[in-house]
C-alpha cells in the first residue's frame, strides 16, 4: 500500500471526479460509528439480563432461545430501542452523508439498524438486504407482510418487569397465530416483502445506469460473514469496469482477492479518521 496521505489524496480525487457513488456497508461501519455489542454500553444497559441469563455480549445474546415470548420481547425491545430508534444520527454516518450528498448515490447494506436513514440519506436509495430491526414478521413466514414495531417497542420498554413484558402485549401472527420474529435474515423464514423487492430492483436499475460512467465504490466495514452480497460483487464490478474505483475501508481485511491495480484504494486505518480526512 502507498502511504496514508497519498491514498487519501487518491480517494478524494476518485470521489471528486465520480459521476456516481455506490456505497457498500457492513457491520464494521456501525461498530466504528459507536453501536457496540460488548463493553460498557452492553453492561450498562443489559445488567439485569446479564445477571439472569449469563450473557457475555449482545451479539451472542441475539441467538439466545428465550423460554417465553414475554422474555424474548423484553430483551429485543431494549436492543432495538438502543440500536435502531436513536433520535440523534450517529456522527460517522452524518459525516459520510456530507462526503457524498452532492453526488447521486446508492447504498447497499447488510446492516439492519437503519442508521443511513436516520442520518438523513434518502431512503429511496438504500437497499438493506438482511432486514430491519424496526420490523416484525411471522416467524414461520406464512405471509410476506412486515409490521413496524415502533409503538410496541416503546410499550415493551415501559412495561418490562423482571426481564419480561406483560403477556397481553405479546404480538402473534395476525394470519396464522404463530410467534413473531424480528425481520432478520437468520433462517429459511426470512420475509422479503414488496418493499424489499422494490429496493432490489432499484439497485439493478442503478447498476445499469452507471455502466460506462465514472463510479466511486466506497465499501466500509464489510467482512467475510456474507462476502457474496457486497464484497465480492464490488470487486467484480471494478474488475470489469476500468472507470470504477473501489475505496475499501476495512481494519482486518483491506486486501482484494482480485488484482484491481490502481483501481483499489485500501485503508486499514481508523474509519472515523479516514472519513474526516476525505472531507478536508
Ligand atoms: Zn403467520
Amino acid at each position: 500500500m502507498f502511504n496514508y496521505e497519498s491514498r487519501i489524496e487518491n480517494a478524494k480525487n476518485v470521489i471528486k471526479e465520480a459521476d456516481y457513488i455506490l456505497i457498500g456497508a457492513g457491520a464494521g461501519l456501525s461498530t466504528a460509528a459507536g453501536l457496540e455489542y460488548c463493553g460498557d454500553k452492553f453492561k450498562n444497559n443489559f445488567g439485569d439480563f446479564i445477571y439472569k441469563y449469563g450473557f457475555t455480549d449482545l451479539y451472542t445474546a441475539t441467538f439466545y432461545d428465550f423460554p417465553t415470548q414475554e422474555e424474548k420481547w423484553a430483551f429485543w425491545a431494549r436492543l432495538i430501542n438502543l440500536n435502531r430508534y436513536n433520535k440523534e444520527p450517529l456522527k460517522l454516518y452524518s459525516e459520510i452523508l456530507n462526503l457524498v450528498k452532492n453526488k447521486e448515490y446508492f447504498i447497499l447494506t447488510t446492516n439492519v439498524d437503519a442508521q443511513f436513514e436516520i442520518a438523513g440519506f434518502n431512503k429511496e436509495n438504500i437497499f438493506a438486504t438482511q432486514g430491519d430491526y424496526g420490523m416484525l414478521q411471522c416467524s414461520k413466514a406464512c405471509h410476506n407482510k412486515l409490521y413496524s414495531n415502533k409503538e410496541l417497542v416503546e410499550k415493551w420498554l415501559k412495561d418490562t418487569n423482571d426481564c419480561k413484558v406483560p403477556s397481553d402485549e405479546v404480538m402473534y401472527c395476525p394470519v396464522c397465530n404463530e410467534e413473531m420474529d424480528v425481520n432478520l435474515r437468520k433462517d429459511a423464514y426470512f420475509v422479503e416483502d414488496d418493499y424489499w423487492y422494490k429496493q432490489n430492483d432499484k439497485y439493478s436499475v442503478f447498476l445499469n445506469k452507471i455502466k460506462g460512467k465514472k463510479v466511486a465504490l466506497i465499501e466500509i466495514g464489510v467482512g467475510f460473514n456474507t462476502p457474496g452480497i457486497i464484497r465480492f460483487p464490488f470487486e467484480q464490478l471494478v474488475k470489469e469496469n476500468k472507470d470504477y474505483s473501489l475505496i475499501r475501508i476495512n481494519k482486518e481485511h483491506p486486501e482484494s482477492w482480485n488484482d484491481l491495480g490502481n483501481n483499489l484504494i485500501a485503508f486499514n486505518e481508523d474509519t472515523n479518521k479516514i472519513i474526516e480526512d476525505l472531507r478536508n
